[in-house]
């Protein structure tokens, strides 16, 4: 009987943690360790596709979350995790009923492995389909723009969040690298920490106090800028004054 009482009490506890999270955000792995799948602001997002190559809207939507945005990635890093938490702030807005439609989406980001990865995977937005613009003076944050209601939102970190030891460490490392010179495994093993503590901030403080994000009114979205109109032509044929 007694056994029978702990067998129910340990199902009851799976079930709430179960239910708390989607099922597979919830589980760790080797690659996703347990403080990262616990945290208190790492939640999915539910999002709605279409049924097939051709098909129409799925009748279901979908969650998905960090833990799949790390194995498309394929590492957890601290700039996954920025633009997962910038995207996913954004999305809430430009959805209110909760559920993203990611065939109504377009992006700019800057052209960051992390970066483009996030926004590709979460929002559907590709280059290839001119929907997703590449433009490093973006710097590190978005440009989302819900294409039906034209609503778009600028998001970045607050000042401060990012810190400047990191920042500079990150540029000496890839400086040496850039020039063909080795660096120090200590110095890398010091970035993974600080990644790590970094991470750690952000998934569990709450995203107001971590982002900014700002409406922009009448954004007019350029896929890219390598074709344009020549405007050096468009008076030739105009008359001269006499
Ligand atoms: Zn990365």
């Amino acid at each position: 009987m007694k056994k029978f009482f702990i067998l129910l009490f340990f199902v009851f506890i799976i079930n709430i943690n179960f239910k708390s999270k989607a099922c597979d955000e919830f589980l760790p792995d080797w690659y996703y360790p347990e403080w990262v799948a616990k945290a208190k602001y790492n939640t999915p997002i539910k999002v709605l596709d279409t049924e097939s190559a051709l098909g129409r809207y799925a009748l279901k939507y979908k969650e998905i979350g960090l833990k799949d945005l790390i194995k498309f990635h394929g590492h957890l890093c601290d700039g996954l995790v920025i633009a997962y938490i910038e995207i996913k702030e954004v999305l809430k807005l430009l959805f209110p009923d909760g559920i993203v439609d990611k065939t109504d989406l377009i992006a700019v980001s800057k052209n960051g492995p992390c970066w483009v990865d996030a926004v590709s995977y979460l929002t559907g937005a590709r280059i290839n389909f001119k929907t997703l613009r590449i433009d490093n003076s973006i710097g590190d944050g978005f440009i989302i723009q819900r294409i039906s209601t034209g609503e778009t939102y600028q998001v970045h970190l607050k000042p401060g969040v990012f810190p400047e030891e990191m920042s500079k460490l990150e540029a000496k490392i890839k400086k040496l690298r850039f020039e063909g010179k080795s660096v120090d495994p200590e110095d890398i093993d010091r970035l993974e920490k600080m990644a790590e503590d970094l991470i750690k901030k952000l998934l569990n403080t709450p995203p107001t106090e971590i982002l900014e994000i700002k409406k922009l009114e009448n954004y007019q979205f350029v896929p890219i800028d390598l074709f344009g109109e020549r405007t050096d032509i468009i008076n030739k044929n105009i008359p001269r004054r006499k």
